[in-house]
């Protein structure tokens, strides 16, 4: 996987330069470039809305034209990229909305993937998620949020390898890697972490207890939780962007309804806000 710039700074603009692609033994050079892309817009250096120009991303990346096209067709077949006739290919916006379809699908699955690990998990697979629990209280202890957030994906991941249902998880981390990157746009709610890591653990518990029920019904609360904290931060953001105007949008009012939106939310601090 080639990693975000490290030294990259501010928006993304067209022509922001990506680093050139290092060559692997093992891959091919399609894959690789598909890997960069995909990681460039899941981090945001590609930003929603943004047009993909072939020759300009061939030259950035030291490759042809030709795997760059290939990887753009995968990435619209993934999502992340959509083509308009005639215009070209742009960097798939996501409204509140397709966040809203995002989750909804997660939650069902997410409670799918408990459901089936409290019936089929090994007793290895509980205690790794046991140690999973105490490794998330350390760096919520450290305040260490780039940990916090690897432990969190792994905590999952567990579950998915447990639930012994590789398409499942495959499902699973694509619907992840679609709403990642607002991980690294918004902030989180001073209490999201906490809140998180005991969802996470009433899950265990139910899966430990082989209550493959409970394990599914606690799950899909876990993911519901996750996303009224992403959805009341991104209804705040849109009432903030349009208070100038007074306008009010329809997604916002319709959310406001379910989070805790103009009444006062506590000061945002940085941190993993989808934690989940
Ligand atoms: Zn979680």
């Amino acid at each position: 996987m080639v990693k975000a710039t490290p030294g990259w700074v501010g928006g993304s603009a067209l022509g922001t330069p990506l680093l050139p692609i290092k060559l692997d033994n093992y891959k091919p050079l399609r894959e690789l470039v598909f890997e960069a892309l995909r990681e460039a817009i899941i981090s945001g250096r590609l930003q929603p809305g943004e047009r993909l120009m072939e020759a300009q991303l061939a030259q950035d990346l030291g490759v042809s034209r030709t795997p760059v096209r290939e990887a753009i067709r995968k990435l619209e077949l993934e999502g992340f990229v959509v083509m308009i006739p005639r215009k070209g290919a742009y960097v798939a916006d996501i409204s509140l909305k397709d966040i809203a379809d995002v989750f909804e699908i997660r939650g069902a699955l997410e409670g799918l993937a408990a459901e089936l690990a409290a019936e089929r998990a090994t007793d290895e697979e509980i205690e790794q998620l046991e140690r999973q629990l105490v490794e998330y209280a350390e760096c919520i202890e450290r305040q260490d949020v780039a940990r916090l957030v690897e432990i969190d994906t792994k905590f999952h991941e567990t579950l998915y390898t447990a639930s012994r249902n590789e398409r499942l998880g495959q499902m699973l981390n694509l619907l992840r890697e679609q709403i990642q990157r607002f991980r690294t746009r918004t902030l989180s709610l001073p209490d999201r972490m906490r809140l998180a890591l005991e969802e996470h653990r009433a899950v265990v518990e139910a899966v430990a207890s082989r209550d493959p029920e409970a394990a599914r019904r606690l799950a899909q609360e876990h993911i519901e939780s996750a996303e009224n904290s992403l959805m009341a931060l991104m209804v705040r953001d849109e009432l903030r962007s349009r208070r100038p105007t007074g306008a009010r949008g329809e997604m916002a009012a319709s959310r406001a309804s379910q989070a805790p939106v103009a009444s006062g939310l506590p000061a945002p601090e940085q941190g993993p806000e989808g934690a989940s």
